[in-house]
């Protein structure tokens, strides 16, 4: 078979079992993961374990998230089309490309320049026009192009950082992953007005968040 269609068996698999298999159905959510090459973001090296159904190394001691925990995290946002989206950990650029599907704008900031310029290259020969990639420490959030309606991290912090409360939008929801004293959780923050209300979905396995409100060096 041609690598190609290989990969796009393998992308169809993925969804239908790892994705819908576990209950995720939203059609848009699906379009999504089935129109992003997921192989074009792994390690040439990994790229036989692109569709499989856990994260995988990327460099830099990083990863790119599960694909059912990247579709989870992207379901919690609940992304009708006309958002103003930001991501904490740009990492291989998957995630981004996946809500650039689904947003009208995404802003993603990665620490490590190395990746975020590798994410970039790649995105923008994907032609992901509305993805926009930023070098820093996406604890302190992306001031400039703040209020977002949604805003992941995709990288374990201690507690939420405040200035991911602060830029999100009213009505606005923040996904990310929280340390416990034993496991970390999946955590839904939602603003409405100058309330924020928590709720918590499972445990995941995260890299940590570094930075000023992760963990410092
Ligand atoms: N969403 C990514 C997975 C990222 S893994 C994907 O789809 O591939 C988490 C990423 O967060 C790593 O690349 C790590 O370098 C980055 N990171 C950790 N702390 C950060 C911080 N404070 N600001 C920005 N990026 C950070």
């Amino acid at each position: 078979m041609n690598p190609e269609t290989d990969y796009e068996v393998k992308r169809r698999h993925m969804v239908a079992e790892q994705i819908v298999g576990r209950e995720l159905t939203d059609p848009r959510l699906l379009a999504a993961f089935e129109s992003v090459p997921r192989q074009l973001f792994v390690l040439d090296e990994q790229r036989p374990h692109a569709y499989e159904d856990h994260a995988l190394p990327i460099g830099f001691g990083q990863t790119i998230s599960q694909p059912y925990i990247a579709a989870l995290m992207t379901n919690l946002l609940e992304l009708n089309g006309d958002e103003n989206v930001l991501e904490v950990g740009t990492g291989s650029g998957y995630q981004a490309a996946i809500l650039g599907r689904l947003a009208r704008e995404v802003h993603t900031i990665e620490l490590v320049p190395e990746l975020a310029a590798r994410a970039e290259a790649l995105l923008k020969e994907l032609g992901f026009d509305n993805v926009h990639v930023h070098v820093g420490d996406g604890s302190l959030g992306w001031l400039e192009a703040a209020p977002y309606a949604g805003i992941l991290a995709a990288a374990v912090a201690p507690q939420v950082p405040q200035p991911l409360l602060e830029q999100l939008a009213d009505g606005g929801r923040l996904v990310l992953p929280i340390a416990g004293r034993r496991r970390q959780l999946l955590e839904v923050w939602s603003r409405n007005e100058e309330t924020y209300s928590r709720r918590v979905v499972t445990s995941v396995a995260f890299v940590s968040l570094r930075g000023e409100y992760g963990w410092k060096k």
